[in-house]
């Protein structure tokens, strides 16, 4: 999460009824579907304020003078860049949604290709315009607050909303997806099972789902505070991984994240112990 540097706008919302917006870059969708996905609670929220713009559910409306605009995606396309550019103007609270937007997300794996991806996926690649990078949105602009999470949850979303409404940022969340499987009485996947996880190190906000259904952690909430992934790492070595392996745990959802970025480069040419 990163703070603003403008404390006026940390007052209760000007317009009788707050004016959001919710808005797309590259992505899949899912964290809008999120949004979309508290179904009842949303039309209560849609009585309280005004949706003016979210494409993904119907209202088009101006990205202009909004309270809070939600954001979606990477940076991926001179578009992108030029939306982000004009709505963070307009908004008093920008906030990133997922991976994609808080970290670059999946797409910005080809940040770390060597060579051009595009002449082997396209037959006309000349025809698609796009940036030489997949960053996320606080590499552009100064952002309010990031949620974490491939995809974010609803929850999420409403108590950065009720937070923002009140003129707050919500309290920051840290603890790590290993705090939450103690809470929940879930049995360490990697101690009881072997299975390599990355709970020790990422953010916590999922209730350490895949945890609960005997899967490791793959780190969607991006990195914790204080990650120790070097030794996390080599106990991913000493459960038999090979260091490509290693990488690629790493190097997936949000390998832009630095510390993820770090540890899984480290690990991309071999082990870096030998
Ligand atoms: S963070 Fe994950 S779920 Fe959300 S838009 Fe990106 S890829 Fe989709
Ligand atoms: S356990 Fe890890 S990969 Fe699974 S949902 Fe939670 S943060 Fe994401």
């Amino acid at each position: 999460m990163s703070g603003s540097d403008n404390p006026e706008k940390f007052s209760p919302a000007p317009h009788p009824k707050p004016r959001i917006s919710v808005l797309k870059l590259a992505s899949c969708d899912g964290c809008q579907l999120a949004f979309l996905g508290l179904g009842d609670k949303l039309l209560d929220l849609a009585g309280l304020v005004e949706i003016v713009h979210f494409a993904e559910a119907g209202p088009l409306g101006p990205l202009t003078d909004l309270d809070i605009t939600f954001i979606e995606g990477s940076l991926s396309t001179p578009e992108d860049r030029d939306l982000v550019l004009s709505v963070r103007k307009e908004s008093r609270f920008l906030v990133t949604i997922g991976a994609c937007a808080t970290s670059g997300g999946i797409q910005a794996l080809r940040n770390l290709a060597s060579g051009p991806l595009l002449p082997s996926l396209y037959p006309s690649p000349e025809v698609i315009d796009f940036l030489d990078l997949s960053t996320p949105v606080a590499s552009l602009v100064p952002v309010d607050l990031e949620l974490w999470g491939c995809p974010v949850t609803g929850e999420q979303i409403l108590e950065a909303l009720r937070s923002l409404l009140f003129g707050a940022l919500p309290p920051a969340q840290t603890d790590k997806v290993c705090l939450e499987c103690k809470r929940r009485g879930i049995a360490c996947v990697m101690v009881t099972k072997q299975i390599p996880c990355l709970g020790p190190v990422t953010l916590t906000g999922c209730g350490a789902l895949c945890p609960s259904f005997d899967r490791g952690c793959y780190g969607c909430f991006g990195p914790a505070e204080n990650p120790e992934t070097a030794p996390l790492a080599r106990r991913f070595s000493g459960l038999g991984l090979a260091p490509p392996e290693i990488a690629r745990r790493f190097l997936f959802i949000n390998s832009n994240a630095p510390a993820f970025l770090k540890e899984g480069s480290r690990w991309q040419e071999g082990d870096p112990h030998e």
